[in-house]
């Protein structure tokens, strides 16, 4: 009898909402489920302020459990005053052993109307948080890798990632040749978009968006991490072992998880 390929695999979700209200589950069931395919490890992102405050609580709570503080672009509307509050609110958390990250921070020029202007001032207030605190960072880039790369030129990060790129060969040449890595996801297993090589990405599930297939139409969990991981052994041409290793080997390396 052959072994089920999630007792030889350790995988971990480098990039998972494990608190959001489109979960009917408790993060109890979520974590069990995906524990049951071979998760061992999840990092909690923040998008905004309150979210990243129940990112720290879930992941003090839950010992597998590591978070990130982010301030997604399309959540901040440019009020200077309000950021500073924001920021300041958000320094207790900072003590917490479980933070392993700043993201996702970033800039989104895709759903118009959007305030470039104030994108730009949070991106650079949060990068200059993750140089001074030496965190590496989670990236959230869509259409707007033109004013992205002379920003993150400017700053001196420990090694990050840029989440979810479905961008040009162009522009993931671009952040190669930064030292980047690229968290992979279930868009990889239903769109068509440029891939880095093996030893420059992580799994990710982004849950609980992004569902993989054959799960589409269904909200994701971090459990699907094993379809996409799938995905990585067939599009990698090379086995899962191969693929858990090197891409858990990456996250530890980066997250210090
Ligand atoms: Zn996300």
């Amino acid at each position: 009898m052959s072994r089920a390929w999630y007792t030889i695999c350790m995988l971990i979700d480098s990039h998972c909402h494990l608190i959001d209200s489109q979960y009917q589950n408790t993060v109890d069931e979520i974590i069990a489920h995906a524990k049951s395919r071979g998760v061992e490890k999840y990092i909690t992102i923040g998008t905004s302020p309150a979210s990243s405050a129940d990112a720290c609580a879930c992941a003090e709570k839950y010992p597998d459990v590591f978070w990130t503080y982010g301030y997604h672009p399309n959540e901040y509307d440019g009020d200077k005053m309000q950021l500073e509050k924001d920021l300041a609110a958000a320094k207790p958390l900072f003590v917490s052993k479980k933070l392993v990250g700043i993201g996702e921070i970033g800039l989104d020029y895709h759903f118009p109307p959007f305030d470039k202007t104030a994108q730009i001032y949070l991106l650079e207030h949060m990068l200059q948080i993750a140089q001074d605190q030496k965190l590496p960072v989670s990236f959230h880039v869509r259409d707007a890798f033109d004013d992205f790369w002379p920003i993150f030129d400017n700053f001196h990060l420990p090694k990050s990632v840029l989440h979810s790129v479905s961008d040009s060969e162009q522009n993931l040449a671009e952040g190669l040749r930064r030292d980047l890595f690229f968290g992979v996801n279930g868009l990889s297993t239903f769109a068509k978009i440029p891939h880095a090589p093996l030893d420059r990405i992580l799994l990710e599930t982004d849950a609980p968006y992004l569902t993989p297939k054959p799960f589409r139409g269904t909200i994701n969990m971090p459990g699907y991490i094993k379809e996409i991981a799938e995905w990585a052994s067939e599009y990698y041409k090379t086995s899962l072992d191969q693929v858990a290793e090197i891409t858990t080997a990456n996250v530890e390396h980066i997250f210090k998880v």
